[in-house]
């Protein structure tokens, strides 16, 4: 068994966005072990910006052990749970005292951060190498991506190809109304209530079809559909009855796993009634974070420490169009162009996240 110098082990399952700020806020609090299958933690929302301008990630996809300079990296898929053990898909058998679950969406992405960066540089030439450009899916990766494109890209044909009756579907219809505006001020082609047949794609074709028979010529396609929740394999383990029939965990105010002491579960993987949102991935990191730490310094059961209870978020999204222009939804309000830009545009709270993760804002140096 590993050596834990008599501090209390807690395992986290989820190296992204909650589980990455857990591991990082409690390292010198506890004996920390962060499992993951990547090697690094990625700003997810800076990938669609690192597609037209590869450099960028540099700063967004960040070695796990740059933050976590006193903990443990087990670099695998957490594969069962048990009341004491986190089993691991290479065989490794993890103890611990807390664990938290922050497994979020399944993403086929490589296991290094030089792979990583790799990929960003071939979608790249892939971008820059097209006349024309298919997006399938017509969500924030999808319209964030096409607003990357055609602002770095004006010359570029882009066609955004969604199955819903409007783009956006998880902010309100203004939002969603503004954004259209905006693409198709830029040529950007939007063909709703329509789907492409993912099994009929290869990269090798030029021409697609429709579900409604339309014919879209395009050099290349990019494929930004939602993701599953990375909750199966906990389907056969002793938390099989805490999630909900769409696959989430349950939770009670102080983001503990329904009727437990020390399991916690963050990020999209909860059934937390709010957008699932990176912004509220690391509020529930910083809840749990407190919340852990008042219980490692109070016993387990902790009857008497106090736990700080978490709040869903107001129902607000930024989705960036381009390095200047977003849309916002905020309460009560939905506005677009460059002064919602100004909040997220730029920088794509790159420094920001860099810097809440303790460190330098500015290069990819630690
Ligand atoms: C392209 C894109 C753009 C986005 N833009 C925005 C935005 O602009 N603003 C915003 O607020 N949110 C945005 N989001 C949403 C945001 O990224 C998520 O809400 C956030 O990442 C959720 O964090 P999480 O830690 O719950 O899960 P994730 O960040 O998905 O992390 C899950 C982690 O769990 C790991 N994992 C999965 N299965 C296992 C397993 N069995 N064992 C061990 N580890 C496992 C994964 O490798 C990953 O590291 C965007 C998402 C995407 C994909």
């Amino acid at each position: 068994m590993e050596k834990h110098d008599g501090k209390k082990r807690v395992v986290i399952i989820g190296g992204g966005v909650a589980g990455s700020l857990v591991a990082k806020s409690l390292q010198f609090h506890a004996h920390v072990t962060l499992v993951d299958p990547k090697e690094y933690f990625e700003i997810t929302w800076a990938s669609l910006r690192s597609m037209v301008e590869p450099s960028f990630a540099e700063r967004s996809v960040i070695n796990h052990r740059d933050y976590l300079t006193n903990g443990n990296i087990v670099t695998s898929n957490a594969v069962n749970v048990t009341e004491t053990e986190v089993l691991t898909s290479d065989g490794d058998r993890i103890h611990y005292d807390y664990l938290v679950i922050a497994t979020g969406h399944a993403d086929d992405v490589p296991q290094s951060r030089r792979e990583r960066l790799n990929q960003f540089k071939e979608d790249n030439q892939k971008i820059k190498s097209a006349h024309s450009i298919l997006i399938v899916g017509g969500g924030p990766t999808g319209v964030e991506l096409a607003g990357e494109i055609t602002v770095d890209f004006p010359d570029k044909k882009v066609t955004i190809v969604h199955k819903g009756p409007r783009l956006l579907d998880f902010v309100g219809t203004k939002a969603a109304d503004k954004t259209l505006k905006w693409l198709e001020s830029r040529n950007v082609v939007v063909k709703l209530e329509q789907s492409i047949d993912l099994n009929e794609l290869t990269y090798e074709q030029k021409t697609y079809r429709t579900s409604n028979g339309e014919t879209i010529e395009a050099d290349c396609y990019f494929l930004c559909l939602g993701k599953p929740l990375a909750s199966a394999w906990l389907e056969e383990t002793v938390l099989k009855n805490d999630l909900d029939d769409l696959g989430r965990i349950k939770v009670d105010g102080k983001l503990r796993v329904v009727g437990r002491t020390n399991i916690f579960a963050i990020g999209d993987i909860t059934d937390v009634p709010e957008i699932k949102q990176g912004f509220a991935a690391q509020q529930h990191a910083i809840v749990v974070s407190k919340n852990l730490k008042a219980m490692i310094d109070g016993g387990r059961e902790c009857s008497q420490c106090r736990m700080d209870t978490y709040k869903p978020q107001l129902a607000m999204a930024v989705v960036s169009l381009g390095r200047k222009d977003a849309v916002a939804q905020i309460p009560f309000l939905t506005i677009s162009g460059r002064i919602p830009g100004l909040i997220k545009s730029g920088d794509l709270f790159v420094g920001r996240t860099r810097k809440q993760m303790g460190l330098n804002p500015d290069t990819s140096q630690a």
